[in-house]
Protein backbone atom coordinates (compact mmCIF):
# COMPACT_ATOMS: atom_id res chain seq x y z
CA UNK A 1 0.00 0.00 0.00
CA UNK A 2 1.50 3.94 -1.23
CA UNK A 3 0.02 6.27 1.41
CA UNK A 4 0.41 10.27 -0.05
CA UNK A 5 -0.89 12.86 1.92
CA UNK A 6 -1.53 16.36 0.78
CA UNK A 7 -3.94 19.06 1.15
CA UNK A 8 -8.01 18.95 1.16
CA UNK A 9 -9.93 21.08 -0.78
CA UNK A 10 -13.47 19.06 0.04
CA UNK A 11 -14.05 16.00 2.19
CA UNK A 12 -15.68 12.51 2.05
CA UNK A 13 -14.61 9.40 1.01
CA UNK A 14 -14.13 8.05 -2.66
CA UNK A 15 -12.92 4.73 -3.86
CA UNK A 16 -11.99 3.54 -6.84
CA UNK A 17 -9.51 3.08 -9.82
CA UNK A 18 -6.83 5.39 -10.55
CA UNK A 19 -7.21 7.52 -13.81
CA UNK A 20 -4.34 8.98 -14.67
CA UNK A 21 -5.31 12.10 -16.32
CA UNK A 22 -2.90 12.94 -19.14
CA UNK A 23 -2.88 16.27 -20.84
CA UNK A 24 -1.64 15.92 -24.48
CA UNK A 25 1.50 17.27 -24.56
CA UNK A 26 1.58 20.32 -27.76
CA UNK A 27 4.70 19.73 -29.63
CA UNK A 28 5.17 23.19 -30.68
CA UNK A 29 7.45 23.82 -33.05
CA UNK A 30 8.53 27.31 -34.49
CA UNK A 31 7.93 27.76 -38.19
CA UNK A 32 8.59 30.89 -40.91
CA UNK A 33 5.98 31.91 -42.40
CA UNK A 34 5.32 33.87 -45.29
CA UNK A 35 2.22 35.22 -45.36
CA UNK A 36 1.89 36.96 -41.85
CA UNK A 37 -1.66 38.73 -42.42
CA UNK A 38 -2.94 35.48 -43.41
CA UNK A 39 -1.45 33.79 -40.12
CA UNK A 40 -3.02 36.42 -38.21
CA UNK A 41 -6.20 35.54 -39.32
CA UNK A 42 -5.55 31.85 -38.52
CA UNK A 43 -5.16 32.88 -34.95
CA UNK A 44 -8.25 34.83 -34.90
CA UNK A 45 -10.50 32.26 -35.81
CA UNK A 46 -8.66 30.06 -33.55
CA UNK A 47 -9.26 32.83 -30.96
CA UNK A 48 -13.20 32.62 -32.15
CA UNK A 49 -13.91 28.67 -31.64
CA UNK A 50 -11.38 29.13 -28.73
CA UNK A 51 -14.61 32.06 -27.10
CA UNK A 52 -17.32 30.00 -28.55
CA UNK A 53 -15.93 26.55 -26.63
CA UNK A 54 -15.69 29.05 -23.26
CA UNK A 55 -19.10 30.36 -23.76
CA UNK A 56 -20.30 26.85 -23.57
CA UNK A 57 -18.39 25.62 -20.75
CA UNK A 58 -19.90 28.84 -18.95
CA UNK A 59 -23.48 27.38 -19.94
CA UNK A 60 -22.67 23.90 -18.15
CA UNK A 61 -20.96 25.22 -15.53
CA UNK A 62 -23.73 27.86 -14.88
CA UNK A 63 -25.97 24.65 -14.36
CA UNK A 64 -23.94 22.75 -12.59
CA UNK A 65 -21.90 25.20 -9.86
CA UNK A 66 -23.71 28.32 -10.13
CA UNK A 67 -22.72 32.01 -11.34
CA UNK A 68 -20.05 33.07 -9.36
CA UNK A 69 -17.76 29.53 -10.15
CA UNK A 70 -19.00 29.65 -14.32
CA UNK A 71 -17.45 33.27 -14.01
CA UNK A 72 -14.51 31.78 -14.34
CA UNK A 73 -15.23 30.63 -17.98
CA UNK A 74 -16.36 34.54 -19.11
CA UNK A 75 -13.23 35.64 -17.64
CA UNK A 76 -11.10 33.56 -19.42
CA UNK A 77 -13.14 34.93 -22.61
CA UNK A 78 -11.86 38.15 -21.47
CA UNK A 79 -8.77 37.36 -21.49
CA UNK A 80 -8.80 36.31 -24.76
CA UNK A 81 -9.52 39.25 -26.23
CA UNK A 82 -6.75 41.67 -23.54
CA UNK A 83 -5.24 44.05 -25.90
CA UNK A 84 -1.61 43.58 -24.83
CA UNK A 85 -2.13 39.74 -25.33
CA UNK A 86 -3.45 40.17 -28.86
CA UNK A 87 -0.61 42.87 -29.63
CA UNK A 88 2.32 40.28 -27.99
CA UNK A 89 1.14 37.25 -30.33
CA UNK A 90 0.25 39.38 -33.50
CA UNK A 91 3.40 41.27 -33.57
CA UNK A 92 5.17 37.90 -32.87
CA UNK A 93 3.60 36.60 -36.18
CA UNK A 94 4.42 40.09 -37.79
CA UNK A 95 7.75 40.53 -36.83
CA UNK A 96 9.38 37.65 -36.49
CA UNK A 97 6.87 35.97 -39.44
CA UNK A 98 6.86 32.54 -36.75
CA UNK A 99 3.30 31.00 -36.61
CA UNK A 100 0.43 31.61 -34.57
CA UNK A 101 0.74 28.26 -32.64
CA UNK A 102 4.66 29.47 -31.47
CA UNK A 103 3.43 32.96 -30.90
CA UNK A 104 0.61 31.98 -28.99
CA UNK A 105 2.87 29.96 -26.60
CA UNK A 106 5.77 32.22 -26.25
CA UNK A 107 3.13 34.77 -25.37
CA UNK A 108 1.63 32.63 -22.80
CA UNK A 109 5.09 31.85 -20.87
CA UNK A 110 6.24 35.64 -20.97
CA UNK A 111 2.39 36.23 -19.31
CA UNK A 112 2.36 33.66 -17.03
CA UNK A 113 6.04 34.65 -15.56
CA UNK A 114 4.80 38.27 -15.40
CA UNK A 115 1.37 37.21 -13.04
CA UNK A 116 3.08 34.64 -11.09
CA UNK A 117 6.10 37.49 -10.27
CA UNK A 118 3.38 39.52 -8.81
CA UNK A 119 2.83 40.05 -4.64
CA UNK A 120 -0.74 40.15 -5.40
CA UNK A 121 -2.52 36.19 -4.73
CA UNK A 122 -5.53 36.68 -7.31
CA UNK A 123 -3.24 38.08 -10.02
CA UNK A 124 -0.24 35.28 -9.47
CA UNK A 125 -3.81 32.95 -10.09
CA UNK A 126 -4.31 34.62 -13.33
CA UNK A 127 -0.86 32.90 -14.43
CA UNK A 128 -2.56 29.36 -14.98
CA UNK A 129 -5.52 30.93 -16.39
CA UNK A 130 -3.71 32.68 -19.34
CA UNK A 131 -1.90 29.41 -19.66
CA UNK A 132 -4.96 27.31 -19.72
CA UNK A 133 -6.71 29.75 -22.52
CA UNK A 134 -3.61 29.71 -24.54
CA UNK A 135 -3.45 26.09 -24.33
CA UNK A 136 -7.07 25.91 -25.59
CA UNK A 137 -6.25 28.20 -28.90
CA UNK A 138 -3.29 25.95 -29.26
CA UNK A 139 -5.63 22.96 -29.28
CA UNK A 140 -7.85 24.81 -31.71
CA UNK A 141 -4.83 25.25 -34.13
CA UNK A 142 -3.14 22.03 -34.29
CA UNK A 143 -6.47 20.75 -34.37
CA UNK A 144 -5.27 18.25 -30.88
CA UNK A 145 -8.62 16.84 -28.84
CA UNK A 146 -8.16 17.76 -25.37
CA UNK A 147 -10.42 15.55 -23.10
CA UNK A 148 -7.30 13.48 -21.81
CA UNK A 149 -10.31 11.39 -19.82
CA UNK A 150 -10.96 8.30 -21.53
CA UNK A 151 -12.58 6.30 -19.00
CA UNK A 152 -15.94 4.58 -18.94
CA UNK A 153 -16.28 3.69 -15.44
CA UNK A 154 -16.23 6.27 -12.43
CA UNK A 155 -13.04 7.05 -11.73
CA UNK A 156 -10.42 8.73 -9.28
CA UNK A 157 -8.71 11.49 -11.06
CA UNK A 158 -4.90 11.87 -10.59
CA UNK A 159 -3.27 14.67 -12.09
CA UNK A 160 -0.51 16.83 -11.88
CA UNK A 161 -3.01 20.09 -12.42
CA UNK A 162 -6.37 20.60 -13.19
CA UNK A 163 -7.09 23.80 -15.22
CA UNK A 164 -10.78 24.93 -14.48
CA UNK A 165 -11.86 24.40 -17.85
CA UNK A 166 -10.73 20.76 -17.44
CA UNK A 167 -12.27 20.29 -14.53
CA UNK A 168 -15.60 21.46 -15.42
CA UNK A 169 -15.57 19.67 -18.88
CA UNK A 170 -15.04 16.03 -16.47
CA UNK A 171 -18.07 13.94 -16.74
CA UNK A 172 -19.58 13.75 -13.22
CA UNK A 173 -20.91 11.08 -13.87
CA UNK A 174 -17.62 9.56 -14.10
CA UNK A 175 -15.46 10.99 -11.79
CA UNK A 176 -15.29 9.83 -8.07
CA UNK A 177 -12.62 11.69 -6.90
CA UNK A 178 -9.47 14.30 -8.37
CA UNK A 179 -5.91 14.15 -6.92
CA UNK A 180 -3.37 16.62 -7.73
CA UNK A 181 0.48 16.99 -7.15
CA UNK A 182 0.14 20.99 -7.76
CA UNK A 183 -2.96 23.51 -7.51
CA UNK A 184 -3.85 26.18 -4.37
CA UNK A 185 -6.35 25.84 -1.88
CA UNK A 186 -8.23 29.22 -3.27
CA UNK A 187 -7.60 28.36 -6.90
CA UNK A 188 -10.88 28.14 -9.04
CA UNK A 189 -10.39 24.59 -9.36
CA UNK A 190 -10.41 24.03 -5.59
CA UNK A 191 -13.71 26.01 -5.60
CA UNK A 192 -15.45 24.04 -8.57
CA UNK A 193 -14.71 21.48 -6.74
CA UNK A 194 -16.33 21.90 -3.61
CA UNK A 195 -19.16 23.44 -4.76
CA UNK A 196 -19.45 19.92 -7.05
CA UNK A 197 -19.50 17.88 -4.14
CA UNK A 198 -16.28 16.04 -5.07
CA UNK A 199 -13.98 14.90 -2.72
CA UNK A 200 -10.70 16.06 -3.66
CA UNK A 201 -6.86 16.90 -2.90
CA UNK A 202 -4.27 18.60 -3.92
CA UNK A 203 -0.08 19.22 -3.55
CA UNK A 204 -0.38 15.32 -3.27
CA UNK A 205 3.26 13.90 -3.13
CA UNK A 206 2.36 11.67 -5.05
CA UNK A 207 4.76 10.14 -7.75
CA UNK A 208 2.67 10.61 -11.04
CA UNK A 209 3.14 7.55 -13.91
CA UNK A 210 1.09 5.45 -15.93
CA UNK A 211 1.90 2.34 -14.09
CA UNK A 212 -0.86 3.81 -11.78
CA UNK A 213 -3.96 3.37 -13.75
CA UNK A 214 -6.24 1.10 -13.32
CA UNK A 215 -4.90 0.19 -9.27
CA UNK A 216 -7.23 0.56 -6.72
CA UNK A 217 -6.67 3.81 -4.48
CA UNK A 218 -8.80 5.26 -1.97
CA UNK A 219 -8.90 9.74 -1.72
CA UNK A 220 -9.61 10.71 2.27
CA UNK A 221 -10.98 13.81 1.64
CA UNK A 222 -11.43 14.22 5.89
CA UNK A 223 -8.31 13.64 6.33
CA UNK A 224 -5.97 14.30 3.06
CA UNK A 225 -4.90 11.13 2.06
CA UNK A 226 -4.76 8.47 -0.52
CA UNK A 227 -3.93 5.34 -0.44
CA UNK A 228 -2.77 3.59 -3.76
CA UNK A 229 -3.70 -0.24 -3.62
CA UNK A 230 -4.51 -0.07 -0.07
CA UNK A 231 -4.64 -3.36 2.14
CA UNK A 232 -7.75 -5.11 3.12
CA UNK A 233 -7.68 -3.06 7.05
CA UNK A 234 -7.56 -0.21 5.46
CA UNK A 235 -10.10 -0.44 2.79
CA UNK A 236 -12.81 -2.24 5.71
CA UNK A 237 -12.24 0.99 7.56
CA UNK A 238 -12.63 3.25 4.57
CA UNK A 239 -15.27 1.64 3.11
CA UNK A 240 -17.21 2.04 6.79
CA UNK A 241 -16.35 5.62 6.58
CA UNK A 242 -17.80 6.28 3.49
CA UNK A 243 -21.21 4.56 4.04
CA UNK A 244 -21.00 6.84 7.32
CA UNK A 245 -20.81 9.92 4.99
CA UNK A 246 -23.21 8.83 2.82
CA UNK A 247 -25.78 7.95 4.77
CA UNK A 248 -25.03 11.53 6.78
CA UNK A 249 -25.42 12.97 3.70
CA UNK A 250 -29.09 10.93 2.88
CA UNK A 251 -30.47 12.10 6.40
CA UNK A 252 -29.19 15.23 5.66
CA UNK A 253 -31.76 14.95 2.58
CA UNK A 254 -34.60 13.75 4.12
CA UNK A 255 -34.74 16.96 6.50
CA UNK A 256 -35.98 19.12 3.39
CA UNK A 257 -39.67 20.35 4.46
CA UNK A 258 -39.04 19.59 7.88
CA UNK A 259 -39.48 22.12 10.70
CA UNK A 260 -36.38 24.09 11.71
CA UNK A 261 -37.48 23.26 16.20
CA UNK A 262 -35.24 22.25 18.98
CA UNK A 263 -36.10 18.82 20.27
CA UNK A 264 -37.53 20.82 23.40
CA UNK A 265 -40.18 22.71 20.43
CA UNK A 266 -37.69 26.01 19.84
CA UNK A 267 -38.41 27.07 16.80
CA UNK A 268 -35.72 28.90 14.37
CA UNK A 269 -35.80 30.24 10.93
CA UNK A 270 -32.73 29.26 8.68
CA UNK A 271 -32.57 31.51 5.44
CA UNK A 272 -30.09 31.44 2.98
CA UNK A 273 -27.30 34.30 1.85
CA UNK A 274 -27.36 34.97 -1.78
CA UNK A 275 -25.12 37.35 -3.74
CA UNK A 276 -27.21 37.33 -7.59
CA UNK A 277 -30.36 35.56 -8.70
CA UNK A 278 -28.48 32.72 -10.10
CA UNK A 279 -28.08 31.63 -6.50
CA UNK A 280 -31.69 30.73 -6.15
CA UNK A 281 -31.70 27.03 -7.49
CA UNK A 282 -29.32 26.17 -4.70
CA UNK A 283 -31.40 28.02 -2.18
CA UNK A 284 -34.11 26.27 -3.41
CA UNK A 285 -32.52 23.17 -3.04
CA UNK A 286 -31.48 23.33 0.05
CA UNK A 287 -34.79 24.34 0.97
CA UNK A 288 -33.90 26.98 2.89
CA UNK A 289 -36.85 29.08 4.48
CA UNK A 290 -36.31 32.52 2.99
CA UNK A 291 -33.47 34.96 2.01
CA UNK A 292 -31.93 36.47 4.37
CA UNK A 293 -29.21 38.52 3.35
CA UNK A 294 -29.10 39.42 -0.78
CA UNK A 295 -25.89 40.97 -1.41
CA UNK A 296 -27.17 43.59 -3.71
CA UNK A 297 -24.00 45.15 -4.40
CA UNK A 298 -23.46 42.30 -6.31
CA UNK A 299 -25.75 43.89 -9.43
CA UNK A 300 -23.13 46.84 -9.38
CA UNK A 301 -20.38 45.11 -9.10
CA UNK A 302 -21.47 42.93 -12.45
CA UNK A 303 -22.42 46.38 -13.88
CA UNK A 304 -19.94 48.87 -15.91
CA UNK A 305 -22.42 51.92 -15.12
CA UNK A 306 -25.19 52.51 -12.37
CA UNK A 307 -27.90 49.51 -13.09
CA UNK A 308 -30.97 51.38 -13.92
CA UNK A 309 -34.17 51.35 -12.13
CA UNK A 310 -35.83 48.78 -14.65
CA UNK A 311 -32.81 46.71 -14.74
CA UNK A 312 -32.82 45.84 -10.80
CA UNK A 313 -36.75 46.00 -11.00
CA UNK A 314 -36.44 42.91 -13.21
CA UNK A 315 -33.69 41.37 -10.36
CA UNK A 316 -35.89 42.00 -7.12
CA UNK A 317 -39.36 41.29 -8.76
CA UNK A 318 -37.67 37.86 -10.28
CA UNK A 319 -35.97 36.84 -6.62
CA UNK A 320 -39.60 37.65 -5.09
CA UNK A 321 -41.54 35.59 -7.47
CA UNK A 322 -38.97 32.57 -7.46
CA UNK A 323 -39.45 32.41 -3.74
CA UNK A 324 -43.16 32.39 -3.70
CA UNK A 325 -43.82 34.39 -0.70
CA UNK A 326 -41.03 33.66 1.38
CA UNK A 327 -39.21 36.31 2.95
CA UNK A 328 -36.70 38.11 0.96
CA UNK A 329 -34.30 40.42 2.60
CA UNK A 330 -32.56 42.50 0.08
CA UNK A 331 -29.33 44.89 1.43
CA UNK A 332 -28.90 48.18 0.01
CA UNK A 333 -25.90 48.43 -1.62
CA UNK A 334 -22.95 48.03 -0.05
CA UNK A 335 -19.87 49.32 -2.39
CA UNK A 336 -16.99 50.80 -0.90
CA UNK A 337 -14.15 48.69 1.15
CA UNK A 338 -13.43 45.60 -0.34
CA UNK A 339 -15.87 46.51 -3.09
CA UNK A 340 -15.29 48.56 -5.37
CA UNK A 341 -17.00 49.53 -8.63
CA UNK A 342 -14.61 52.21 -10.61
CA UNK A 343 -17.83 54.03 -12.02
CA UNK A 344 -18.86 55.42 -8.51
CA UNK A 345 -15.00 57.40 -9.07
CA UNK A 346 -14.69 56.67 -5.05
CA UNK A 347 -11.78 58.29 -3.84
CA UNK A 348 -8.42 56.26 -2.88
CA UNK A 349 -8.82 56.17 0.89
CA UNK A 350 -6.65 55.44 3.67
CA UNK A 351 -8.95 53.12 5.64
CA UNK A 352 -11.77 52.14 3.24
CA UNK A 353 -13.39 49.95 5.59
CA UNK A 354 -13.23 52.39 7.52
CA UNK A 355 -14.32 55.01 4.59
CA UNK A 356 -16.81 55.87 2.48
CA UNK A 357 -18.55 52.89 2.44
CA UNK A 358 -22.78 51.06 2.02
CA UNK A 359 -25.02 53.82 3.53
CA UNK A 360 -22.57 56.32 3.94
CA UNK A 361 -22.57 56.38 -0.37
CA UNK A 362 -26.52 56.26 -0.22
CA UNK A 363 -26.80 59.24 2.05
CA UNK A 364 -24.00 61.34 0.12
CA UNK A 365 -25.28 60.43 -3.25
CA UNK A 366 -29.43 59.86 -2.68
CA UNK A 367 -29.94 59.87 -6.19
CA UNK A 368 -28.21 56.33 -6.66
CA UNK A 369 -29.72 55.10 -3.31
CA UNK A 370 -33.52 56.25 -4.88
CA UNK A 371 -32.80 54.78 -7.74
CA UNK A 372 -32.69 51.76 -5.53
CA UNK A 373 -35.47 52.09 -3.19
CA UNK A 374 -38.41 52.90 -6.76
CA UNK A 375 -36.96 49.39 -7.39
CA UNK A 376 -37.45 47.64 -4.18
CA UNK A 377 -40.93 48.98 -3.57
CA UNK A 378 -42.17 48.69 -6.70
CA UNK A 379 -40.88 45.01 -6.68
CA UNK A 380 -42.68 44.26 -3.14
CA UNK A 381 -45.74 43.71 -5.22
CA UNK A 382 -44.48 40.38 -6.62
CA UNK A 383 -43.67 38.75 -3.20
CA UNK A 384 -42.66 39.52 0.30
CA UNK A 385 -39.67 41.82 0.05
CA UNK A 386 -38.17 43.39 3.09
CA UNK A 387 -35.31 46.27 2.87
CA UNK A 388 -32.21 46.30 5.04
CA UNK A 389 -29.43 49.33 5.29
CA UNK A 390 -25.96 48.12 6.24
CA UNK A 391 -22.94 49.74 8.14
CA UNK A 392 -25.67 51.66 10.52
CA UNK A 393 -23.63 53.70 13.30
CA UNK A 394 -26.02 56.11 14.60
CA UNK A 395 -30.26 57.26 14.89
CA UNK A 396 -29.39 60.49 12.33
CA UNK A 397 -28.66 57.94 9.98
CA UNK A 398 -32.16 55.95 10.45
CA UNK A 399 -33.61 59.41 10.16
CA UNK A 400 -32.25 60.16 6.86
CA UNK A 401 -32.94 56.72 5.30
CA UNK A 402 -36.54 57.58 6.19
CA UNK A 403 -36.68 60.94 5.10
CA UNK A 404 -35.94 59.37 1.71
CA UNK A 405 -37.76 56.67 1.64
CA UNK A 406 -40.69 58.32 1.91
CA UNK A 407 -39.76 60.80 -0.18
CA UNK A 408 -39.72 57.68 -3.04
CA UNK A 409 -42.92 56.05 -1.67
CA UNK A 410 -44.73 60.13 -1.93
CA UNK A 411 -43.23 60.21 -5.88
CA UNK A 412 -44.46 56.30 -6.30
CA UNK A 413 -47.93 57.27 -4.98
CA UNK A 414 -48.04 60.71 -7.39
CA UNK A 415 -47.08 57.97 -10.29
CA UNK A 416 -49.81 56.01 -9.80
CA UNK A 417 -46.99 53.03 -8.77
CA UNK A 418 -48.36 50.85 -6.40
CA UNK A 419 -46.03 49.30 -3.59
CA UNK A 420 -46.64 47.08 -0.38
CA UNK A 421 -45.87 47.95 2.91
CA UNK A 422 -42.69 45.89 3.37
CA UNK A 423 -40.43 45.49 6.50
CA UNK A 424 -37.20 47.36 6.48
CA UNK A 425 -34.57 46.07 9.18
CA UNK A 426 -30.89 47.04 10.28
CA UNK A 427 -27.34 45.38 9.70
CA UNK A 428 -25.77 45.44 13.27
CA UNK A 429 -21.84 45.10 12.15
CA UNK A 430 -20.39 47.97 14.29
CA UNK A 431 -19.92 48.43 17.79
CA UNK A 432 -21.38 51.88 18.18
CA UNK A 433 -24.88 49.81 16.23
CA UNK A 434 -24.39 47.26 19.42
CA UNK A 435 -24.11 49.96 21.96
CA UNK A 436 -27.26 52.31 20.92
CA UNK A 437 -29.21 48.68 19.70
CA UNK A 438 -31.92 49.42 22.65
CA UNK A 439 -32.58 52.64 20.29
CA UNK A 440 -32.11 51.54 17.15
CA UNK A 441 -34.66 48.76 18.11
CA UNK A 442 -37.67 51.27 18.25
CA UNK A 443 -37.11 52.91 14.70
CA UNK A 444 -37.27 49.47 12.78
CA UNK A 445 -38.46 46.53 12.13
CA UNK A 446 -35.98 43.99 12.80
CA UNK A 447 -31.89 43.39 13.37
CA UNK A 448 -29.71 41.68 11.15
CA UNK A 449 -26.25 41.02 12.92
CA UNK A 450 -23.39 41.01 10.11
CA UNK A 451 -20.81 39.24 12.18
CA UNK A 452 -17.97 39.59 9.46
CA UNK A 453 -17.59 43.45 9.79
CA UNK A 454 -18.96 43.38 13.62
CA UNK A 455 -15.95 41.08 14.65
CA UNK A 456 -13.57 42.94 12.43
CA UNK A 457 -14.97 46.50 13.85
CA UNK A 458 -14.71 44.88 17.23
CA UNK A 459 -11.41 43.37 17.48
CA UNK A 460 -9.63 46.08 15.25
CA UNK A 461 -8.75 43.13 12.74
CA UNK A 462 -8.69 43.52 9.10
CA UNK A 463 -10.82 40.96 7.22
CA UNK A 464 -9.15 41.34 4.18
CA UNK A 465 -5.64 40.56 5.69
CA UNK A 466 -4.78 36.88 5.95
CA UNK A 467 -1.22 38.23 7.99
CA UNK A 468 -3.37 38.66 10.99
CA UNK A 469 -5.19 35.30 10.80
CA UNK A 470 -3.56 34.41 14.11
CA UNK A 471 -4.88 37.34 15.91
CA UNK A 472 -8.11 36.55 14.94
CA UNK A 473 -10.54 34.44 17.25
CA UNK A 474 -14.20 33.89 15.58
CA UNK A 475 -15.39 33.17 19.10
CA UNK A 476 -14.18 36.14 20.57
CA UNK A 477 -16.58 36.57 23.60
CA UNK A 478 -16.93 40.64 23.09
CA UNK A 479 -18.51 39.69 19.90
CA UNK A 480 -20.65 36.68 21.20
CA UNK A 481 -21.38 38.96 24.31
CA UNK A 482 -22.40 41.74 21.40
CA UNK A 483 -24.61 39.48 19.98
CA UNK A 484 -27.06 38.78 23.58
CA UNK A 485 -26.99 42.27 24.04
CA UNK A 486 -28.50 43.11 20.45
CA UNK A 487 -31.07 40.07 20.60
CA UNK A 488 -31.81 41.23 23.85
CA UNK A 489 -32.58 44.84 22.80
CA UNK A 490 -34.59 43.47 20.22
CA UNK A 491 -37.17 41.30 21.99
CA UNK A 492 -37.59 44.39 24.83
CA UNK A 493 -38.73 46.20 22.04
CA UNK A 494 -40.37 43.81 20.47
CA UNK A 495 -38.67 43.26 16.94
CA UNK A 496 -36.53 40.27 15.69
CA UNK A 497 -32.82 39.92 15.14
CA UNK A 498 -30.97 37.47 13.33
CA UNK A 499 -27.24 36.64 12.60
CA UNK A 500 -26.62 36.64 8.57
CA UNK A 501 -22.88 36.40 8.84
CA UNK A 502 -20.44 33.81 8.53
CA UNK A 503 -20.95 33.18 12.20
CA UNK A 504 -24.44 32.18 11.77
CA UNK A 505 -23.21 28.76 10.41
CA UNK A 506 -20.95 27.84 12.67
CA UNK A 507 -22.07 24.65 14.27
CA UNK A 508 -20.74 25.35 17.53
CA UNK A 509 -22.27 28.43 18.30
CA UNK A 510 -25.57 27.25 17.01
CA UNK A 511 -26.77 25.88 20.59
CA UNK A 512 -25.53 29.32 22.45
CA UNK A 513 -27.26 31.33 19.65
CA UNK A 514 -30.55 29.73 20.24
CA UNK A 515 -30.00 30.49 24.14
CA UNK A 516 -29.69 33.86 23.20
CA UNK A 517 -32.91 33.94 21.43
CA UNK A 518 -31.63 34.48 18.10
CA UNK A 519 -34.81 34.73 15.66
CA UNK A 520 -33.14 33.15 12.27
CA UNK A 521 -29.61 32.44 10.94
CA UNK A 522 -28.98 33.38 6.99
CA UNK A 523 -26.39 31.23 6.10
CA UNK A 524 -24.18 29.82 2.38
CA UNK A 525 -27.29 27.42 1.00
CA UNK A 526 -25.40 24.60 1.44
CA UNK A 527 -25.50 25.07 5.35
CA UNK A 528 -28.80 25.32 5.46
CA UNK A 529 -29.56 21.37 6.17
CA UNK A 530 -26.53 20.35 8.03
CA UNK A 531 -27.65 23.72 10.42
CA UNK A 532 -31.40 22.30 10.16
CA UNK A 533 -30.09 19.09 11.29
CA UNK A 534 -27.27 20.65 14.20
CA UNK A 535 -30.76 23.01 15.60
CA UNK A 536 -33.30 19.59 15.25
CA UNK A 537 -30.74 17.66 17.65
CA UNK A 538 -30.71 20.38 20.27
CA UNK A 539 -32.59 20.23 23.72
CA UNK A 540 -32.50 23.59 25.27
CA UNK A 541 -34.36 22.30 28.49
CA UNK A 542 -31.18 20.89 29.34
C1 LIG B 1 -21.24 40.97 7.55
O1 LIG B 1 -20.51 41.96 7.62
O2 LIG B 1 -21.27 40.07 8.41
C2 LIG B 1 -22.11 40.78 6.37
C3 LIG B 1 -23.00 39.81 6.34
O3 LIG B 1 -21.95 41.60 5.31
P1 LIG B 1 -20.72 41.51 4.29
O4 LIG B 1 -19.99 40.23 4.56
O5 LIG B 1 -21.32 41.55 2.93
O6 LIG B 1 -19.94 42.72 4.62
MG1 LIG C 1 -20.85 43.66 6.33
Amino acid sequence: MITCNGKSVYGGIAIGKIHVFAKEKQRITRRTISDTAKEQHRFDEARAEARAQLAGLYDKALKEVGEANAAIFEIHQMMLDDEDYLDSVNNMIADQSVNAEYAVSITADNFAEMFSSMDDAYMKERAADVKDISERVVRILMNTDSSGMSANEPVIILADDLAPSETVQLDKELVLSFVTVHGSTNSHTAILARTMNIPAIIGTNVELSSELEGRTAIVDGFNAVVYIDPDEDTLAKMQKRRDEDLEKRRLLQELKGKDNVTKDGHKVLVYANIGNTKDIPYVLQNDAGGIGLFRSEFIYLENDTYPTEDQQFAIYKEVAEKMSGKRVIIRTLDIGADKQAEYFELDKEENPAMGLRAIRICLTRPEIFKTQLRALYRASKYGRIAIMYPMITSLSEIKKIKAISKEVKAELTAEGIPYNDVEEGIMIETPAAVMISDLLAKEVDFFSIGTNDLSQYTMAIDRQNPKIDEFFDPHHEAVLRMIGMVVKNAHDNGIWAGICGELGADMELTERFLRMGVDELSVSPSFVLPLRNTIRNLDLSK
